[in-house]
């Protein structure tokens, strides 16, 4: 039977580069992976054989052997390569897989030294009202997470006993299993990479080192925080796993909209509606602020709608500066609505003795509007 092409086997093309083969090799071998294929003799040879492939193609010596003899470079015992069935079980191979699979197969063993893993990082989400940005707050949480179990100090262990050494690994955290022709290097079942068992576990964590508990916290949120802020609060996540250090712990404000104010960097903006007849004869009105005091807003007499008053000085305060923002009012003039008859003969009455100089908007558009239409009909 003729073998098949080393590059064909990888799906590659012969020019192909370190990169591209890499990945091409990790693609195929995913697919054909034993762990993935159970009791599939056929995807097991195919398997082998891409091991070979990648194994031939990866080293530039024995791949330019390859690429001028072909298989044939290797079958007279050539290169110390097919050195029978148990030529392919070295180093080399896990090596590969050591490399290639490492996190997906073993990650808990690469932690470092005894499995400590860092503890996750948590998010928690916080909603505050605007007033609350305005002035900046202490606020208490609390955040289910895991801690460090006080019992066992986070070892695992009983308080007395310690763990002992995985006796299926002899303490490397990592095995090998022989399957026939090639062998593969796994993480150890019996201590999950860790290398050491615990052979009396505390009883308060049942061996884990840490236990989940509601904690409390304070949190510090700054006056003038921003819409989306993300407070990171370092060591504050969960415990590490056995002694590990701990993740970081997350806070996501976000800011309720206001009743009133909206908000653009320091800026506040609040509209204003005002009758037609304050707007027309002039007048005043007051406005909250975010400092809980007032502001006295003056409308002059003959007050455009859209117009923008400033308050200097009484928008947000900028966090971790002096800097405060300004407060812009906009008035809006409502019409008067559900006239009664007396209201009605007023309204005539003053539209009779007005003049263009009362609107001198309205009808000085009116007039170019008229212009422009007589332009056209020439
Ligand atoms: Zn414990
Ligand atoms: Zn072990």
């Amino acid at each position: 039977m003729s073998k098949t092409d080393y590059y064909e086997l990888l799906g590659v093309d012969r020019s192909v580069d370190e990169k591209e083969l890499k990945s091409a090799f990790r693609k195929m071998a995913m697919k054909y992976h034993p762990d993935r294929n159970p009791d599939d003799k056929l995807a097991e040879a195919r398997f082998k054989e891409i091991n070979e492939a990648y194994d031939v193609l990866r080293d530039p010596q024995k791949r330019a052997a390859y690429d001028q003899f072909g298989h044939a470079a290797f079958e007279n015992g050539g290169g110390g390569f097919g050195g029978g069935a148990g030529g392919f079980g070295g180093g080399g191979f896990s090596d590969i897989f050591e490399d290639l699979f490492g996190e997906m197969m073993g990650g808990r063993g690469r932690r470092g030294a005894g499995g400590r893993g860092r503890g996750a990082d948590l998010r928690y989400n916080m909603e505050i009202t605007l007033e609350e940005a305005y002035e900046g707050k202490t606020a208490d949480i609390s955040v289910p997470t895991a801690v460090t179990c006080e019992t066992c100090s986070g070892s695992g262990s009983k308080p007395g006993s310690s763990p002992k050494t995985c006796a299926t690994c002899s303490g490397s955290g990592r095995v090998r299993a022989a399957s026939g022709f090639f062998s593969i290097e796994r993480t150890c079942p019996q201590c999950q990479g860790r290398g050491e068992v615990i052979s009396d576990p505390c009883e308060t964590c049942s061996g884990q080192g840490r236990i989940t508990r509601e904690r409390s916290l304070s949190v510090n949120i700054p006056a003038g925080i921003e819409d989306g802020v993300r407070i990171r609060l370092g060591g504050e996540g969960e415990a590490g796993a056995r002694g590990g250090p701990p993740g970081d712990l997350y806070i996501f404000v976000t800011i309720k909209p206001h009743e009133f104010f909206q908000r653009d960097g320091a800026d506040l903006f609040c509209r204003i509606p005002v009758s037609m007849t304050t707007a027309a004869l002039g007048g005043q009105f007051e406005v909250a602020t975010l400092d809980g005091g007032k502001s006295r807003v003056k409308v002059p007499e003959g007050t455009q709608t859209g117009k923008q008053f400033r308050l200097k000085g009484k928008g947000m305060p900028v966090m971790r500066s002096t800097g405060i923002g300004d407060l812009y009012i906009q008035v809006v003039t409502e019409t008067p609505q559900h006239l009664t008859r007396r209201q009605r003969e007023l309204l005539e009455e003053f539209e009779a003795i007005s003049s263009e100089k009362n609107n001198p908007e309205s009808s000085g558009f009116f007039s170019r509007m008229k212009n422009f239409l007589d332009g056209l009909a020439d």
